[in-house]
């Protein structure tokens, strides 16, 4: 088995998302793919959501944004006599986002809670596109929303995960459920009360890390836009190179000052099992 999370910027248009598709495909493993939000939806979010919180209704004006970019995605990526079901999807899930965005512009406030509860939006659109095109191109997959995977305690300001609720679940789903491949939402978890979470910015890859631990995966593959960890900013310095191998120890010291490759609290889960986590381009 292996866990493989592809981040925004792997996602981020129809283009990219047919690349990830053949990626996956080309893979003879069984597989649990794990997704981000298309690249800048997360933050389109937290804007629309603060827009709404001061009154600001251009919020209107970026969740339709948001709307078009997966629309747009949905008309490239399926063959029309699929689209409606998908495009019915999404457009629920919109009403829903911008259900909240007329609440906390109503109310003037928005708590860690229901901001939490927005910026899982991103995830939640992107894994059913993704996962409604594979399934279009006739690839043997399932589907499972990771709040009913990825628990929280009732700390959501420190997003800590409920590790053994949270393998528990896994464990189970994937006892039940054998599809060759799975594709699960980045980012989103639930709390001990049910109530919607997130495991923090970046915190795709931290769901990936603890589906692979829980499951004793072969390796962890973190696609990016990056080919590794690099010596310095692969952006600001041009000498910068990838770092072949490192440890868990050197790669979650480097995570904590700045290599922004990796969420820093994805190591640990992987570590616990000798687990090999590969930076791919
Ligand atoms: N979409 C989320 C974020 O932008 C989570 C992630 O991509 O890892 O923070
Ligand atoms: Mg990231």
């Amino acid at each position: 088995m292996i866990i493989a999370k592809f981040g925004g910027t792997s996602v981020a248009d129809s283009n990219c998302i047919s690349r990830v598709l053949e990626i996956i495909q080309n893979n003879p493993n069984q597989q649990v793919v794990v997704v981000s939000a298309l690249s800048g939806i997360t933050n389109m979010i937290q804007e629309s959501a603060h827009c709404a919180a001061s009154g600001d209704l251009k919020y209107q004006k970026i969740l339709s944004e948001i709307e078009a970019r997966h629309f747009a995605c949905i008309k490239k990526l399926l063959p029309i006599n699929k689209q409606s079901q998908v495009l019915s999807h999404i457009k629920q899930q919109i009403n829903s986002l911008s259900t909240l965005h007329e609440g906390v512009y109503l109310l003037r406030e928005l708590s860690p809670r229901t901001k939490d509860h927005m910026l899982g939006f991103g995830e939640l659109l992107s894994y059913y596109i993704i996962a409604k095109t594979a399934i279009a191109q006739n690839l043997d997959v399932g589907l499972e929303n990771a709040r009913n995977l990825i628990f929280t305690k009732n700390d959501i300001e420190k997003n800590s995960v409920d590790q053994q609720k949270t393998f528990d679940s896994i464990r189970s789903y994937f006892k039940k459920s054998k599809h060759r491949v799975t594709i699960i939402p980045g980012f989103v978890a639930s709390d001990e009360e049910g109530a919607p979470t997130t495991l923090g910015r970046g915190g795709s890859d931290l769901t990936a890390a603890l589906i692979a631990s829980a499951l004793d995966a072969e390796k962890l593959e973190i696609w990016t836009d990056v080919s590794g960890m690099f010596t310095a900013h692969p952006k600001y310095v041009k000498q910068a190179r990838a770092i072949k191998k490192m440890s868990y120890y050197e790669a979650m010291e480097l995570s904590h000052f700045g290599a922004k490759v990796i969420y820093p609290p994805t190591l640990q889960p992987v570590m616990e099992k000798n687990i090999p986590v590969i930076v791919k381009n």
